[in-house]
């Protein structure tokens, strides 16, 4: 970990927003706000800013990418033939956590998609990365701003101690109001299918949209389907409640292992929010064992059981 803070700027003054434009069109990295997590941009138009990415985060490049833009009216630049689904999800939650999979048109390069004829695309809810979307006049392709497979930033100092100077400008944007990566749904099949669960949850897609979501079926397709993801140095254990999870503090410390409890109670938004944070801190800190008390299975506590899974996973 690098303690260097020199690149990170206030995203909230203009001046730094132009920094960051002038960096991207030299085809340079810039990590970037998001109410989801921090990510790594590189101007979706370069070919050799796109594959600086998968150097950088040491990502096979068989993952693709999202796209993100400034505003919905971007997605013809990208997408051809949008099916009535993904219309109805975009105009009710962008811009918001949700990215959808549809067929992609010639001006997305190979890189971003790994060679496939689709392409994943969002539109962040952050008003600093909206505004650097607008003066590039270019979409931007963003994963989360840290070490493949480890845990995620949520925010600009978290950025900093993962990927240091190999990022030419870090936009402080504050911490991040979700915490967790963007709910990803395929629409290029019938019916639609989740490939990785976020703040927005299937069932409030059949509520408030009329579209039925399913579960993924078929090869993995995002890095959110692998067994072992966002994953921090120490052991993460799962316990379904705190009365368990103390019994288990107990054992472990008389056994001279250091360990802490994560738990939120009911409060699904706070645990979101401060999940990746707190992995994070317990890292630093070298506690040995995070004792994690899962959430309720409703709403976003889906996205969090699964991130806690993947985490936990030894495989
Ligand atoms: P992240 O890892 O957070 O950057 O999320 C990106 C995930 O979206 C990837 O790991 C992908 O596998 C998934 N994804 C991106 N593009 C596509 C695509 N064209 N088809 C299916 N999944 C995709
Ligand atoms: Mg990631």
């Amino acid at each position: 970990m690098r303690p260097s803070n020199t690149n990170i700027l206030n995203g909230t003054d203009s001046s730094s927003i132009d920094g960051a434009v002038s960096a991207l069109r030299g085809d340079e990295l810039v990590a970037i706000p998001t109410e989801t997590v921090y990510g790594l941009a590189a101007r979706a138009s370069s070919r050799t800013a796109v594959n600086k990415i998968f150097t950088v985060k040491g990502r096979p490049s068989i993952h693709p990418l999202i796209l993100h833009i400034a505003k919905i009216s971007d997605l013809e630049k990208w997408t051809k033939d949008l099916p009535n689904n993904a219309r109805a999800l975009v105009d009710r939650y962008w811009p918001g956590p949700l990215t959808i999979v549809v067929q992609r048109n010639q001006n997305v390069c190979d890189e971003i998609t790994g060679g496939r004829n689709t392409v994943a695309i969002r539109c962040p809810d952050h008003e600093i990365t909206t505004e650097l979307l607008r003066r590039l006049d270019d979409a931007i392709v963003a994963p989360s701003a840290n070490r493949f497979g480890k845990v995620s930033p949520t925010t600009a100092q978290h950025v900093a101690a993962d990927l240091g100077d190999e990022v030419k400008i870090i936009l402080d944007g504050g911490a991040c109001a979700i915490g967790l990566e963007s709910t990803i749904i395929d629409c290029t099949t019938t019916p639609p299918q989740l490939l990785r669960a976020g703040a927005i949850t299937v069932e409030q897609i059949q509520t408030e949209c009329q579209v039925t979501v399913v579960s993924a079926t078929g090869e993995s397709r995002a890095s959110g389907m692998l067994d072992k993801h966002y994953a921090p140095e120490c052991e993460i254990e799962l316990f379904n409640d705190r009365d368990q999870a103390e019994t288990r503090r107990s054992e472990l410390s008389q056994l001279g292992t250091t360990s802490e409890i994560l738990d939120f109670g009911d409060d699904l938004a706070l645990y979101a929010h401060s999940l990746y944070a707190r992995l994070r801190d317990a890292d630093k800190r070298k506690i040995e064992v995070v004792i994690a008390v899962r959430p309720p299975w409703t709403g976003v506590g889906l996205a969090i059981n699964e991130r806690l899974e993947k985490a936990a996973n030894r495989l």
